[in-house]
């Protein structure tokens, strides 16, 4: 089920079957003149496995990829086909966009466009953390998207991709200094040691939106669901206090850490989104194969973080207490009570799930 069902150029709007990928996406969007919003840092993935852990790129005036679905088609465990849209079910839509696989089966997925657009990404090495905790609002919004990547040593964070739209008439440059942050000579991978050949174009090269948001080309496999990941939201206000959290955590982190990114994206109003209601600060963790330390080290994170009342990313590793985290979801009763319309003797509740929502 990968097919374009309809492009509606009026509405700026396009459905499409659940098992597309964002990479099969985009280069027909882009022919047809249209954009989406945003992407996460690879185009790999499927639009509705996205869309229901409520994904997401960067950008502090961007919400999550799921914030740009308008309407659902979800097969129920009865088989009913139960249409939701934004503009004719708002409370029912809104708890189920970002759905955890609990709902039924989605077949088709529409997604708000926009006009096609140009980018470029320029990276800039050696950040000093000082300049983060001074100016974090304005390197967040530096660009259209922006990311951090740190291993959290040496007061410094290591690389910053800046995304920018490049506007008609309006040439833009690299400046010479980021903040203390120095422009990268050549394209770099956000673990420097690593190659950068699958990584999206630098350099401030203009391209095509949907071969600059994401970090990662779609030309190459991604190491298919190998990473240990893991992702904790915060209320952007705290955000620098919750960076120098997990500084203090570094000699932890770091020995088990490959990168770790730092985002920023808009509030939302789904009901399951981690940035419901709260513009956010995203800290991601992509560890090294070690989940024995790794796991011992998730604790202390999330115990240095629970005074921002963190949620984690849905589709990434945590080990916040299933009542903890029911409490940090303030929808979670309604969403459940939701599910049970549809799905009555829990026929997609999975393991994560039990553990998770309903342990
Ligand atoms: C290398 C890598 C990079 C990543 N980068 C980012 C990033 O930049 N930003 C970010 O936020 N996340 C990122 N992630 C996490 C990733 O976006 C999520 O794990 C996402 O859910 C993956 O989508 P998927 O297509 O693999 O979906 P799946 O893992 O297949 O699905 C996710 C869940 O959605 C449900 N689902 C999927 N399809 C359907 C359907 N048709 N009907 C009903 N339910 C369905 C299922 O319950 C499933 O458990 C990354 C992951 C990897 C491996």
């Amino acid at each position: 089920m990968k097919q374009v069902v309809e492009l509606d150029r009026a509405a700026r709007r396009i459905t499409i079957e659940s098992g597309m990928s964002y990479g099969q996406l985009c280069p027909y969007l882009d022919q047809q003149g249209f954009a989406l919003h945003n992407l996460a840092s690879l185009p790999h993935i499927s639009i509705a496995g996205a869309c229901a852990t409520a994904t997401h790129g960067s950008g502090p005036k961007n919400g999550n990829l799921s914030t740009a679905v308008s309407a659902l088609e979800i097969v129920t465990a009865r088989g009913d086909v139960l249409p939701i849209a934004r503009t004719r079910d708002r409370d029912t839509f809104q708890a189920a966009v970002v759905h955890l696989g609990a709902i039924g089966v989605v077949t088709k997925v529409t997604l708000d466009l926009q006009p096609a657009f140009t980018m470029r990404q320029d990276v800039y090495l050696d950040l000093p953390m000082a300049q983060v905790r001074e100016h974090f609002e304005d390197i967040a919004s530096a660009g259209y998207s922006v990311s951090l990547f740190t291993d959290w040593q040496k007061g410094r964070v290591n690389e910053v991709w800046v995304k920018r739209r490049v506007e008609k008439d309006a040439p833009l440059t690299t400046s010479k200094d980021f903040y203390g942050a120095r422009p990268a000579t050549a394209n770099v991978h956000p673990i420097m040691e690593l190659s950068a050949e699958n990584c999206t174009e630098q350099m401030g090269v203009p391209g095509p939106w949907y071969e600059r948001l994401p970090h990662f080309r779609m030309g190459f496999t991604p190491s298919s669901g190998k990473e240990l990941q893991s992702e904790y939201f915060v209320p952007r206000r705290n955000a620098v206090e919750a960076i120098a959290a997990v500084e203090r955590l570094r000699d932890h982190v770091t020995p088990h850490l490959m990168i770790t990114e730092l985002r920023t994206i808009d509030a939302d109003e789904l009901w399951m989104s981690p940035c419901y209601k709260r513009p956010s600060l995203a800290i991601h963790f992509t560890w090294k194969q070690e989940w024995e330390s790794v796991s011992k080290v998730l604790p202390m994170i999330e115990r240095e973080l629970a005074p921002f009342d963190v949620r984690p990313h849905w589709g990434k590793l945590f080990t916040i207490p299933s009542a903890e985290l029911q409490q940090r979801y303030e929808k979670c009763a309604e969403f459940k009570r939701f599910v049970a319309q549809y799905d009555t003797h829990g026929k997609f509740r999975n393991e994560f799930l039990s553990a998770k929502l309903y342990g």
